[in-house]
């Protein structure tokens, strides 16, 4: 799928989950005012009958005005200014509550009006169907009563939210399974963006094997060309000169091959190391002089700050030649005009450290963790200018790493980048 098509479709795809994920929240909140709405008009005719068999209770004819009032949303209080007989509110809260299917904790109080005091109260534990008092059977038969005639009482419910949500199960359990939806769907992409990169990264090393093949493999047939035509044998210097050619692109292709294929199968178990005392400035100063001669008619400039004392540390001498190697090859393919390449080494407390620091077009942040990536190449649109195959560092981190040493990367887009090497001494 090409890269637009697989946004827009994630794109999509999003929207389209964001959308149900809006409607279910709305839905869950419709579901939840609307059972607060029954629930609240349900505790509010409950308690009214209550109050209203209490005063037929205490034979009081009169009729009671608005006597609920709904102070927060889980207390309530009921004005019947009469006398109030504990054992019979009691019954009544649990009779009124238990026929409207209200089956949740509730403390009542009873308070004097005179004196704006609570004078009792007590707590009622809901089951599930069923309600359990704090006080046995054998005391609720003397439960006081209340013989002024001013006395009201007040009904709080403290797990009412609890009670709510626990009847919107149902809802509860569709937004359990659209949320596993959104995790498998967010997984899904991270699959799929795997994919992507990796069949990316694929294309870019055939398109790399691919550019750094046609020249010799073109030049090969040239040469051949030339030589099979019959008059060459007239010029064996013409003819030596092509053999030349030929004998030298095969072995360039040869060592080509041979190194690609070698880092692409590279794996830190293969490793078998030749741990020795190696004095670090001596190897970097040979690195130098190696290939100083490549660089002759070059503007590049390499300054070394090498510690005075020898750096020495036990590795396998051949491996980190070759990071060093690579290192330096990347500080001079990614520098553009007259690179600047400074090589530091100290000696720490457990340890060395190397760096290796460019002038050229650096990298940019979101990439830095993964040039150490077997294949990975910084994308550069479709065109790669410079050559490679983005196998290098993941050889030099494989490398330090099995000497059990790290490396990190410091670097700003189009001011230069600094690898930072350090290795244990033992
Ligand atoms: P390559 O063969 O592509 O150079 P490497 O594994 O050595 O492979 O590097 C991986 C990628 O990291 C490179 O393609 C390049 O984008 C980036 N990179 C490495 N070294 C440097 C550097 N010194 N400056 C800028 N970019 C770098």
């Amino acid at each position: 799928m090409r890269s637009h098509s697989l946004r827009l479709v994630i794109w999509l795809a999003t929207v389209a989950l964001a959308g149900i994920v809006i409607i279910q929240i709305l839905w869950l909140d419709k579901a939840f005012r609307f059972k607060e709405k029954q629930t609240d008009s349900s505790i509010f005719i409950a308690l009214k009958n209550v109050a209203e068999k209490l005063l037929m209770y205490n034979d009081n004819p009169s009729t009671l005005v608005n006597p609920v009032k709904q102070v927060a949303s889980n207390y309530y209080t009921v004005m019947i200014n009469d006398v109030i007989d504990a054992k019979f509110l009691e019954m009544s809260l649990k009779n009124e509550l238990e026929q409207r299917g209200l089956f949740l904790d509730f403390e009542y109080v009873i308070y004097d009006c005179s004196g704006n005091q609570l004078v009792y109260g007590n707590y009622i534990e809901a089951e599930k169907n069923a309600f359990k008092s704090k006080i046995n059977n054998s005391t609720l038969a003397s439960l006081p009563n209340f013989n002024h005639d001013n006395y009201y009482f007040g009904v709080f419910f403290p797990k009412r939210s609890e009670y709510l949500l626990g009847q919107l199960d149902v809802w509860i359990f569709t937004s359990v399974i659209l949320l596993g939806i959104i995790v498998f769907f967010a997984y899904a992409v991270w699959v799929l963006l795997q994919q992507k990169r990796l069949s990316e990264v694929q294309r870019d090393f055939i398109n790399n094997m691919t550019h750094e093949f046609k020249t010799p493999i073109s030049t090969i047939a040239i040469s051949c060309e030339v030589l099979l035509k019959p008059e060459i044998i007239k010029t064996p210097e013409r003819l030596l000169n092509y053999a030349t050619i030929i004998q030298n692109e095969n072995n360039r292709l040869k060592k080509q091959v041979e190194n690609v294929l070698q880092l692409a199968t590279f794996e830190k178990k293969d490793l078998h190391l030749n741990k020795e005392a190696i004095n670090i400035n001596d190897l970097i100063r040979k690195v130098i002089k190696n290939i100083d001669a490549n660089l002759k008619n070059t503007n590049t400039q390499i300054v070394l700050h090498l510690s005075e004392k020898p750096v020495v540390v036990n590795a396998d001498s051949m491996h980190i030649t070759n990071l060093m190697y690579n290192l330096l090859d990347n500080a001079i393919k990614y520098s553009k005009e007259n690179p600047m390449i400074t090589i530091y080494t100290e000696n720490k407390k457990n340890g060395i450290l190397i760096s290796v620091e460019d002038n050229g077009i650096g990298i940019p942040k979101n990439a830095q963790k993964q040039i150490f990536q077997k294949f990975y190449r910084v994308p550069k649109g479709d065109i790669y200018d410079i050559k490679g195959y983005g196998l290098g560092l993941s050889y030099v981190k494989i490398m330090i790493e099995a000497h059990k040493g790290n490396i990190r990367v410091e670097s700003e887009e189009g001011k230069g980048s600094k690898f930072i090497v350090e290795l244990p001494v033992s």
